[in-house]
């Protein structure tokens, strides 16, 4: 009885401090499932604010599912560009062309049936079901499993299948069935500006009443960090490839990775010389061609997860490929609206760099005049 009272005052406390809080956020303007899906999967491992001109721009391309489901995915790649983990685009997708063959272009409103969509998990799943159509399902993500973790101190991390278990079980108590997508949101929200990772506003959080790691003055240590994996060092050997002012690319960077997006041809190896030699053979396979790989143009380092990743650039000469190589060739210019992948920009970057760094060397090596021998020369 004891915990029920609490249990109310807690979940009172909370949306109070919502209706007085709440930021305005485009997604919380609707209740059409469509919207509320889109914001949920471009939030996934994106920040709000990178999130918010996506999502407007999104809408306005393609307004429902009928109109996602329709369009080539090569266009939604392009709206997504610049968002990363494409991963998330693709399921978008796929998801919109079954919901509009499925389910006659509307979300389904069951939680079964909503799972198996791709891309869909349990937290997206609970979060649209809640939010739009008022089912009283706990959405745990990151930012509420924090907040539960202080509040009622409890060990472990959210990466704990135990630990899960309990947040949700708790959050189920706590969940209203009258407006149960207002209670996720609020959590959320208080999680996103209040019960910050490193400095929680405890004088501003409307549950410190009730929050036990904040008694012990050390909400900081709540949750527990999650166990890092530790880093792995490996080589790329890229290939560098023009042809008229164009850059080849081909879909998916190697061992799986990346594979929605366009990338330099590319191959990972334990050692320079491995990586190289993986190269030479993919390309060879690809084109049915043995490649000339030409000098180096330089290294660059990128980090992707756990990988720390030393690029070697590498031009390469490719005469007659086959069609069917899976080559497609872009100009620089393209890629700012391409579903290429951050490390084939950096490259690109690089190379850009590299071209003009030559040419100034070029334009000093020729004896052009610079501005003060001019004058000295009159
Ligand atoms: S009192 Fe502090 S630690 Fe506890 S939930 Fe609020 S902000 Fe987080």
């Amino acid at each position: 009885m004891r915990n029920q009272i609490q249990s109310i005052a807690v979940r009172n406390a909370l949306l109070n401090w919502f209706q007085a809080h709440a930021r305005d956020l485009p997604w919380r303007k609707t209740q059409d499932p469509y919207g509320i899906w889109l914001s949920e999967v471009m939030l996934q491992q994106t920040q709000i604010a990178t999130v918010i001109p996506y999502y407007q721009r999104f809408l306005r391309a393609f307004p429902n599912f009928k109109r996602l489901a329709a369009s080539p995915f090569e266009k939604v790649a392009e709206q997504w560009s610049g968002l990363g983990y494409y991963r998330r685009a693709r399921h978008l997708h796929l998801t919109a062309q079954r919901i509009v063959r499925e389910f006659g272009g509307k979300f389904p409103s069951d939680y079964q049936k909503a799972r198996k969509l791709p891309g869909v998990g349990h937290y997206t799943a609970n979060a649209v079901l809640s939010i739009a159509y008022n089912q009283p399902l706990p959405a745990l993500d990151g930012n509420v499993a924090r907040v539960m973790a202080r509040l009622y101190a409890w060990k472990g991390h959210l990466q704990q299948s135990s630990f899960r278990r309990a947040a949700e079980r708790k959050l189920q108590e706590l969940i209203p069935l009258e407006n149960p997508g207002a209670f996720n949101q609020a959590m959320m929200e208080l999680g996103q500006t209040v019960c910050l990772p490193r400095h929680p506003v405890c004088e501003a959080c409307p549950l410190s009443p009730w929050c036990r790691a904040h008694r012990l003055k050390i909400p900081e240590r709540y949750p527990a960090p999650k166990p890092r994996r530790p880093t792995e060092s490996v080589h790329l050997a890229a290939a560098i490839i023009q042809k008229d002012r164009k850059l080849a690319f081909i879909r998916g960077l190697d061992e799986g990775l990346m594979s929605d997006l366009w990338n330099f041809p590319a191959a990972f190896g334990k050692s320079k010389g491995q990586a190289l030699k993986r190269l030479q053979e993919k390309l060879a396979k690809a084109t049915r061609k043995v490649p000339r790989l030409e000098k180096t143009l330089g290294t660059l380092r990128h980090n992707i997860t756990f990988r720390s990743i030393q690029v070697t650039l590498h031009r390469a000469k490719l005469r007659d490929y086959s069609p069917r190589s899976g080559i497609r060739w872009f100009s620089i210019k393209d890629l700012d609206h391409a579903p290429v992948s951050q490390l084939a920009r950096k490259i690109a970057k690089a190379i850009i760099l590299d071209h003009h760094s030559a040419l100034s060397r070029h334009n000093r090596g020729a004896g052009l005049p610079r501005r003060d021998q001019a004058v000295k020369q009159r």
